[in-house]
């Protein structure tokens, strides 16, 4: 039921930490609706498409899994307590090397129940003693990612939510920085280029805000108050169109954006809108390598979408680089006080790759 070899997770291990996580089937996959507050554009990049999480077997686990939760909840939870025990030993006997280098032994255990969900587990009560599991083990701590506004900062001391933002929830995102709960943002950045995530992000209300890292590790807990956690796309997040994935402060400056856009009209080096023929194309992809650009533009178009791969150069790592960018039609508008992109209607539809969604 719990998992430990996420290649994200397991990076909290130089740091001495232990992450074991549940994976359910994400949003109504499985028939059952497990993310209330899913958006179109998270339904469709959900991490449940990255790694491992494409595998048959591992989608089968994970549908038999939400499945017990659903059928038989006081089964599901006593199994994951037995689960949360034994993982607590697993880390306790593992040894690790620190950042350092070094050998160590013992890793703390901390968990992650809502891997691919968005379930509130601090209403979920069993046992004899009808307590959360939080409850159960308050030395432990929990922590995850919601995109439910109304989940409250951390239901429990022990556990640890950031407020996660998508295409439909950005109003959201002040108030959960007042709150002092973190925002998750994903940014139209390629996984391996994590130093192209932005270093501020400008939210719907015109505040600033600074941007971590949060690929270098899943350990949100210890993060920073009042801090964007800056993520790269995963899985099929690298072909959303929704909104969901910001693409922008590596595309456009916006607030430059009249100049940008003649600049980029002439200088083929400069990403941004172009027109071709009574069309306008903007870029929903960029700094990839040809072939990646081409799988990317063959996706679209085999969704009857239009697609166009264009050369750039950008500047990675402090080097001017060849690299391609993805276009589709679509145009960048300026909404409150901040550029977004509209893409055509055609554009904006998700690939359907399960009928049961
Ligand atoms: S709410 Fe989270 S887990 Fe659910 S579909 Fe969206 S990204 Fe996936």
């Amino acid at each position: 039921m719990l998992g430990k070899d996420n290649p994200k997770t397991s990076k909290g291990e130089k740091y001495g930490y232990r992450t074991f996580i549940l994976h359910l089937a994400p949003s109504n996959l499985s028939g059952n609706n497990v993310c209330p507050s899913a958006s179109r554009g998270c339904a469709h990049a959900c991490l449940n498409t990255s790694g491992l999480g494409c595998m048959p077997n591992t989608v089968n686990a994970r549908m038999k899994r939400t499945e017990m939760f659903f059928e038989d909840r006081e089964r599901f939870m006593q199994r994951l307590d037995f689960e949360i025990k034994r993982s607590i030993k697993n880390a306790e006997n593992a040894t690790y090397t620190d950042i350092n280098g070094e050998q160590q032994k013992g890793l703390i255990p901390v968990f992650r129940l809502n891997g691919t969900s968005d379930i509130k587990f601090e209403n979920i009560k069993y046992g004899k003693d009808k307590k959360t599991v939080f409850e159960y083990f308050p030395n432990i701590q929990f922590y995850d990612y919601t995109k439910i506004p109304k989940r409250g900062k951390n239901p429990f001391p022990n556990y640890d939510l950031t407020f996660s933002r998508s295409e439909d929830n950005e109003k959201f995102v002040g108030q959960a920085m007042e709150k002092g709960q973190n925002v998750a943002v994903v940014f139209g950045v390629n996984k391996n280029n994590p130093e192209d995530l932005p270093k501020k992000w400008k939210g719907p209300t015109g505040l600033t805000w600074p941007v971590l890292n949060g690929d270098q590790s899943d350990l949100r807990f210890l993060d920073p108050k009042k801090r964007i956690v800056g993520l790269t796309m995963k899985g099929r997040a690298s072909q959303d169109t929704t909104g969901f994935v910001l693409y922008g402060d590596n595309v456009i400056d916006f607030s430059k954006l009249s100049e940008y856009k003649k600049r980029a009209s002439k200088d083929p080096s400069i990403l941004g809108q172009r027109k071709y023929g009574t069309e306008t194309f903007v870029p929903i992809q960029s700094r990839l390598s040809k072939s990646a650009a081409n799988r990317t533009a063959e996706i679209l178009r085999k969704d009857g979408r239009k697609a166009r791969v264009i050369e750039h150069k950008p500047l990675i790592a402090g080097k001017t680089r060849t690299a391609y960018a993805v276009y589709t039609p679509g145009t960048f508008r300026r909404f409150r006080n901040q550029a977004i992109m509209h893409l055509s209607k055609r554009s904006r539809r998700p690939l359907i790759v399960n009928s049961r969604r």
